[in-house]
This record gives C-alpha cells, structure tokens and sequence, in this order.
C-alpha cells in the first residue's frame, strides 16, 4: 500500500472524532497530519501516535482563517510532498433554540462548521487536480438529514455541508477526487457531554432512543472516515454516509 499523507482537522481531542479517524489511518501506514484550534493539544495527540511508530505532526489552525489553510497546505505539501486525504472533522455545536439564537452564535457556528468546510476543499484542490486524485471527507451529522429542535444552526451548517459535499463532488468527479459526507449519529465525545451536562439523565435517555442500545464510540466513526479516505472506495463519491447504530432508520 502507497502511504498516503492525510489532513485531519479538529483531531486534538483524545476521545474525539477526529483523533480517533487520526489514530486509524496513521496505523494503515499513512502519513497523518493533526490540527486544531488547540495547537499543544494536537501537537501532544501527535506526539502519542510517533510513540506507537507512526508518520504524525501536529499544528495549530483555526479552519475559519483562509490564509491560515494556505499556509496549511503549502506545509504539508512540502513536508509530505503529497495531499491525499483531508478530513473536515472541527466543528461546534452551538444548540439554542431560535427565539434565543443570536446573529454572533449564528455566524460563528456557520463560519466553523461550513465555511470552514468550504475553505478547506478549496485549499486542498489545486494539489488534489494536480496530482490526479484525493479524498475529502466532510463531517456533517443526522442534524444534516433530519430536523432537530434546539439546534437550529447546527442542523442549517451540517445540512450544507452534507449538499455542499455533493456540490463539489460533482464538480471535481472526472478529476479523480472523491468527496463524501458522514454523518454520525449521537457519539459520545466532548461535544456530547457537554450538550447533556445539564441533562444527566439523558445519558440513559438517549442510549434507550438508539436502536443498538447505544451511542456509539469515536472508532465507529473513524473507520467510515478511513474507509472513504482509501482506495478501497475508489467508486464512491457524493454519498452521504449515516453512522447512528439505527437512529435515523426508525
Ligand atoms: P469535539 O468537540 O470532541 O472535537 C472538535 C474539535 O474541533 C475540538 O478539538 C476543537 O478544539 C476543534 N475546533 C473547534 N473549533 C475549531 C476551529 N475554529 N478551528 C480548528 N479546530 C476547531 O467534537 P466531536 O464530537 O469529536 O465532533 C467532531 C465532528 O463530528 C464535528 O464536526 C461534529 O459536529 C461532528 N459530529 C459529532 C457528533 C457527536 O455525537 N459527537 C455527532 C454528529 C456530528
């Protein structure tokens, strides 16, 4: 198998989506670079993937700083000589309900989770046509698919980047470059402790809502997100790809 050098954002958080899709492609031998907003954490995620003998750097970005994906790309690509991969994982959940949604958290929630999307496809093209391939996976969410209440900015950011994926899938098929949305179900991470820390009774809550008795781990998700970066789906584009141990099939 060729190595290939992959980009992973928003990877600093140990029990994290994206550190844990990280983890599983740096032990199938690729190359993995980490960002985050938290710079020392990714470095320090990084540095425990070199201890298992593993190809990871860790760096600081903030997605939503356009200039910053350049200087991310022009890095990688020197370092790596490559860009194969990029897996648009940082994200925010800010879950208000609309009467109490203002302009600020509107924005900033769109500018995290969908313009930096957006930027992040755009900076990474250039080396993925020139090379002839590459893979993007983009982290929406079933708040992509189906309505949720509360979480009305949420559901508007992770349902544009679940089109927004299609979009560009389809402008860049015939270039050989894939790119596929996955959309988690209830995973227990940060995000999701923090979403219940006021509610600790939902953790059984929801547990008995999923139809496998369970909300699923990081690793569920990352190896969908490793699956859709190798060539294993060399024939998969502009799907969207539901990860909810059954949720959305009720
Ligand atoms: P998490 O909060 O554990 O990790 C998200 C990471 O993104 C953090 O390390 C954070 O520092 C980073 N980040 C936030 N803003 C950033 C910015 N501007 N620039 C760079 N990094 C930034 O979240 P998670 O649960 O691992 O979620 C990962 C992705 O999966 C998110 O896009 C989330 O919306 C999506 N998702 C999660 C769930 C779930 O149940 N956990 C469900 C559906 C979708």
């Amino acid at each position: 198998m060729t190595q290939k050098s992959i980009i992973v954002t928003g990877a600093a958080s140990a029990g994290g989506l994206g550190f844990a899709a990280a983890r599983l492609l740096a032990r199938e031998g690729h190359a993995v670079t980490l960002t985050d907003l938290d710079g020392d954490n990714a470095a320090d995620r990084a540095e425990e993937l070199r201890a298992e003998g593993l190809t990871a750097t860790g760096l600081a970005q903030d997605v939503t700083d356009e200039a910053g994906w350049a200087a991310l790309v022009d890095r990688v690509k020197n370092e790596t000589g490559r860009i194969d991969g990029l897996v648009n994982n940082a994200g925010i959940a800010v879950l208000k309900w609309t009467a109490d949604l203002d302009v600020d958290s509107w924005d900033r929630q769109i500018n995290v989770n969908l313009k930096s999307v957006y930027l992040g496809c755009r900076a990474v093209l250039p080396v993925m046509q020139a090379q002839g391939s590459g893979s993007i996976v983009n982290l929406s969410s079933i708040a992509g698919l189906v309505g949720v209440p509360g979480a009305s900015a949420y559901a508007a950011s992770k349902g544009g980047v679940r089109l927004y994926s299609k979009a560009l899938a389809l402008e860049v098929a015939k270039q050989g470059i894939r790119v596929n949305s996955v959309h988690p179900g209830v995973i227990w991470t940060d995000m999701q402790k923090v979403a219940i820390e006021d509610n600790p009774d939902q953790y059984d809550v929801i547990n008995a809502a999923i139809p496998m008795g369970r909300m699923g781990e990081p690793d569920d998700i990352g190896n969908m997100i490793a699956f859709l970066i190798s060539d294993r789906a060399r024939y998969v584009t502009g799907g969207e790809f539901v990860v909810d141990g059954g949720l959305t099939a009720q």
